[in-house]
């Protein structure tokens, strides 16, 4: 039976009901969890004839336990997102039902939106606090100098520890200016490697005054 998600595919008056509260009208979905077990892994499955009442209780409850639980293992990493984008097409055929009417039994109870649970909220906690890391050194400025050819500097450290900053080379405090590594001869310090902006070795020959 093909369904459109806007058009409920079982009209009032059909013999298919919620199988847990028995309203109608209901559809057939099947809504997924998941769950990491470290080192194994465990599908969930809740199939059958839901109203949208208890469509929508079932969908938010295993969405939601799949996210608190469903991360703790390799492969989970991968099988929780998946197991929550193949529930979209099962959310989108409770949500597409009318409201439920006759229930011979209580429904379940829909409880609060998955995003207003403390498992959603948790992810989303730790997804900022990832992306932050991961921005955040960017935007600050790399407090390592590196030279090049023909830079002028001065050692704010006493030879041979090396405090480097760059200066104008017409400036009364440029002391050395950078040349080659192999050029390095007599007075010449050769640099340390983090301060060569090519990773090439790097000499400080003395200015003279
Ligand atoms: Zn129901």
């Amino acid at each position: 039976m093909s369904t459109s998600p806007h058009h409920p595919p079982v009209p009032f008056g059909s013999t298919v009901s919620c199988r847990i509260c028995g309203a109608i009208p209901a559809a057939h979905v099947v809504v997924r969890g998941h769950r990491g077990l470290v080192i194994t892994l465990r599908f969930l499955t809740e199939e059958g004839a839901f109203c949208r009442t208890c469509g929508t209780a079932v969908y938010r409850k295993l969405t939601s336990d799949t996210l608190w639980r469903g991360w703790w293992g390799l492969l989970s990493v991968f099988a929780t997102p998946v197991t929550m984008l193949m529930n979209i097409g099962a959310r989108s055929r409770i949500r597409a039902l009318p409201h439920p009417v006759g229930h011979p039994r209580p429904p379940l109870s829909p409880g609060r939106r998955v995003l207003a649970r403390p498992p959603a909220l948790v992810v989303m906690a730790a997804l900022v606090l990832a992306l932050a890391m991961v921005t955040v050194p960017r935007l600050i400025p790399d407090a390592q100098p590196t030279f090049t050819v023909g830079d002028c500097v001065r050692n704010n450290a006493t030879w041979p520890d090396q405090d480097l900053e760059e200066v104008g080379c017409s400036s009364p405090e440029a002391e050395f200016w950078i040349s080659d590594g192999d050029r390095c001869w007599g007075m010449d310090w050769l640099l340390h490697l983090e301060y060569s902006a090519d990773q090439k070795a790097l000499c400080a020959h003395p200015m003279s005054k």
